[in-house]
């Protein structure tokens, strides 16, 4: 059986003191071995509390406490021998110096030092402070000085004769027992609060108080309780536990209330939990503890704040989601709203783009057939044109076409499709005059609502459609294509029925205008072809004139000489003479009817005009393109930059550069279809006059024909005439100017004629 002894002086001491009471307990209580285990106050507090005691030896105080806490009981109280005497009670004493001058009661106490065994000794500081707190003394507060030293007690007695404190306090019979031992002398010695009890004959200042009880552990036997109980209180005085544990032995167990009283006013021990705590405890104590509660505080106060901000937050957040949900509700509100339209929208335009596709494909027939229409070479301009009309009224779905001739103000109604009534007429003019005066084009769907032309040529039409372009014939506005109708548009005019309509203008336009160059062309070749013919003509009759002329002036000469023959012959034949008269006659007047017509022919007047070289050389070209390209020729021109225009006859200098051309086209058959080239050069001479040479790639001339090149009917060719350079030159030269064959640097054949400029 282990018994817990409290060893306030120490584990030897403690062993040395209640051993044999062990001993003794061993030897009484059969069956059972008792064991000492010493232990401070901390261990005896934790040995109990963890169960490992079966007895408790210890202090009044922690009986108490260990009582309350761990439910430990009392099996008798120590009864102790002191000086020869015995006594159960024990107190304690309040002390100072005899000569303290000061100090004569416990209230004298405050603002003076004091030294004491230890906070939770019993003897040693609890009982002398329960008595300064009835004196009105807080020792914690109201002292100069509070100071604990420990055992043993006799330090304190020391440390107050010599001056060290002014007040100390041990447990009672300290003082006799030291002056006994003659460490003190003890009248050195004044008592604060010196009390008087019966049957204790100890100094003391205190209340008295039941010395140690030997107690039970809760889960010890009752019956062995009851044995120890009865054995301890058998112990003899004399015996060596009781010597040896400076007692004469047990009693019963006295009353502890004293001691709870105590503890209760103190508000330490068991009762400490009714301590009113000053600030200055509370923190000494629970110092951690507030630390931590204040940074657990400041940590939820943080939390707090943190969670204020994010409620303020989540609330803003949530009046904001508020809002964005009302303007999420507001914009899926017209989202549908704008669904519903843009469906609306989206039905109308696949229908418009649907009318647009099917007015596409209409667009696309209408523009194949345009194209085959106008293209088809089988087919006259005047087939053409009406079967465009017809196209027309079948695609813009009109009644009426019309082309339409603007000349000098004039608007005329010219080619019709379809004319009906004189009402349908009527109106085409009217709207022919519109198109013309704006000189572009014109879309009426509706004329009922065509407001803007109220004013217009088309005044007065009720109702109806038209769609109008003008054309332009060598950059004016000479007529326009027509569509009209006495009903509103069968259906809308896009832009496409706009292109189509230009198209067939423009179209209108082109063949017109080719036309009139074609036609202007032709005219100006059958002009050529005449002066052409003509110049043969005059040329040949210049050579046969002079051809002639000899043979028929030898006829004159020998009639002549017939006649003188004749007659000095005696004139007797009148038949003969009158013949050979009539041949000389004859040949005369072949003479001069040769003479004459030449001077005929030769008296064509030039047609002067001043016009740029370069046109004449243009037109020549122009005009035997086809020639050229059927005999793969090329042909360069060279022009210098200003030269002056010439004044000359257009048509027979055109004529000069045609028949060098003609001639070079013919010099050129030898040659291979790569080296076939023509070169043109225009230049101006020193003294003003403008300078052509046509050259070529050709072989040129033998030399011993260049002396009769421009003679009349000089060729060398099966079936030429011989005339086209003897003409030539009498052009230059009826010009002032002249012409010669030449060759050029690189020895290229070529022929260059000059004319003077203006
Ligand atoms: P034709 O062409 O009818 O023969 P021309 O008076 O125009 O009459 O030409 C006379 C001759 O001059 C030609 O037959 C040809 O021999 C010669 N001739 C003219 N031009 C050239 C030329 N470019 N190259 C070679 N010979 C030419």
């Amino acid at each position: 059986m282990s018994i817990g002894v409290l060893a306030f002086r120490g584990e030897q001491d403690a062993l040395e003191r209640w051993s044999p009471t062990a001993e003794y307990l061993t030897e009484s209580v059969a069956d059972y071995r008792f064991r000492i285990v010493p232990l401070t106050l901390e261990g005896m507090v934790s040995e109990v509390s963890r169960d490992r005691l079966d007895f408790i030896l210890t202090n009044t105080g922690n009986y108490v406490v260990l009582e309350n806490a761990f439910g430990i009981s009392r099996l008798a109280t120590l009864k102790v021998r002191h000086l020869d005497k015995d006594f159960t009670q024990f107190g304690a004493v309040i002390f100072t110096r005899a000569d303290h001058p000061e100090l004569n009661e416990i209230e004298d106490i405050a603002g003076h030092s004091m030294l004491a065994v230890s906070q939770n000794a019993f003897g040693g500081f609890q009982m002398a402070w329960r008595e300064m707190i009835d004196a009105g003394v807080d020792p914690f507060a109201d002292l100069r000085a509070l100071d604990f030293s420990g055992f043993p007690q006799d330090d304190i007695v020391h440390a107050v004769l010599a001056g060290d404190y002014d007040v100390g306090t041990v447990r009672s019979g300290t003082l006799e027992r030291m002056a006994a031992d003659k460490l003190i002398d003890i009248g050195k010695i004044k008592l604060l609060g010196a009390r008087q009890s019966e049957a204790f004959p100890f100094l003391h200042s205190t209340r008295l108080y039941p010395e140690w009880p030997f107690a039970k552990a809760r889960k010890t036997p009752e019956i062995l309780a009851q044995r120890v109980a009865i054995a301890l209180l058998q112990l003899q005085p004399e015996s060596e536990a009781a010597r040896k544990a400076y007692a004469a032995g047990w009693t019963i167990p006295l009353d502890y209330g004293p001691v709870h009283e105590l503890f209760r006013q103190l508000e330490i021990g068991p009762y400490e939990y009714l301590k009113r705590p000053s600030l200055e405890s509370v923190w000494r104590e629970y110092r951690p503890w507030i630390i931590f509660s204040l940074v657990m505080i400041l940590a939820l106060i943080a939390l707090a704040a943190m969670i204020g901000r994010a409620n303020r937050r989540i609330s803003q957040s949530e009046s904001r989601y508020r809002d964005e949900a009302n303007q999420r509700k507001q914009a899926q509100e017209s989202l549908a709203a704008h669904k519903e339209t843009l469906e609306t929208r989206v039905r109308e335009r696949t229908a418009e783009l649907a009318e647009v596709n099917a007015s596409l494909r209409r667009s696309e027939a209408t523009l194949r057939a345009i194209h085959d229409i106008t293209t088809d070479p089988d087919r006259s301009f005047e087939t053409r044109l009406d079967d465009l009309l017809r196209e027309g009224c079948r695609f813009f779905q009109m009644q009426f076409a019309a082309t339409v001739v603007i000349r000098d103000g004039d608007v005329r109604l010219d080619k019709r499709v379809n004319s009906g009534a004189e009402e349908l007429q009527a109106m085409a003019q009217r709207v022919a005059n519109e198109v013309a005066r704006i000189s572009g084009t014109l879309t009426i769907q509706d004329f009922s609502d065509a407001d803007a032309l109220a004013d217009s040529g088309c005044a007065g039409i009720a109702s109806g459609s038209a769609l109008g372009a003008t054309y332009q014939v060598e950059d004016e506005t000479s007529g326009c294509i027509l569509f009209c109708d006495l009903q509103p548009g069968r259906r809308i005019f896009t832009d496409v029925d706009i292109d189509i309509l230009q198209l067939m203008a423009q179209w209108l336009g082109g063949e017109i205008e080719r036309a009139e160059i074609n036609r202007r062309a032709q005219e100006h070749r059958a002009q050529l072809a005449h002066v052409s013919r003509l110049n043969t003509m005059g040329e040949m009759a210049t050579g046969i004139a002079h051809e002639l002329n000899q043979p028929l002036t030898a006829i004159l000469n020998y009639s002549n000489g017939c006649l003188r023959l004749l007659h000095k012959q005696g004139d007797s034949n009148a038949e003969l003479r009158d013949a050979i008269t009539k041949v000389g006659a004859d040949a005369k007047r072949a003479g001069d009817i040769i003479k004459r017509l030449r001077e005929f022919i030769k008296r064509g007047e030039l047609k002067r005009e001043s016009f740029e070289i370069t046109e004449s050389i243009e037109a020549a070209v122009e005009m035997l393109r086809r020639r050229l390209l059927q005999n793969e020729i090329s042909v360069a021109t060279h022009c210098a930059a200003n030269l002056p225009p010439i004044l000359a006859d257009r048509v027979q200098i055109e004529q000069v550069v045609v028949n060098l051309l003609l001639n070079a086209i013919d010099a050129l058959q030898v040659c291979g279809p790569d080296s076939k080239r023509i070169e043109i050069e225009i230049d101006s001479s020193a003294d003003g006059h403008i300078l052509v040479t046509i050259s070529d790639s050709g072989p040129g001339l033998p030399a011993d024909t260049v002396e009769r090149l421009f003679d009349p009917f000089f060729t060398t060719k099966p079936d030429g005439m011989g005339m086209g350079l003897s003409i030539s030159r009498s052009i230059v030269e009826s010009h002032g100017g002249t012409i010669e064959y030449q060759l050029d640097e690189r020895g290229r054949p070529g022929f260059r004629f000059s004319l003077p400029p203006t």
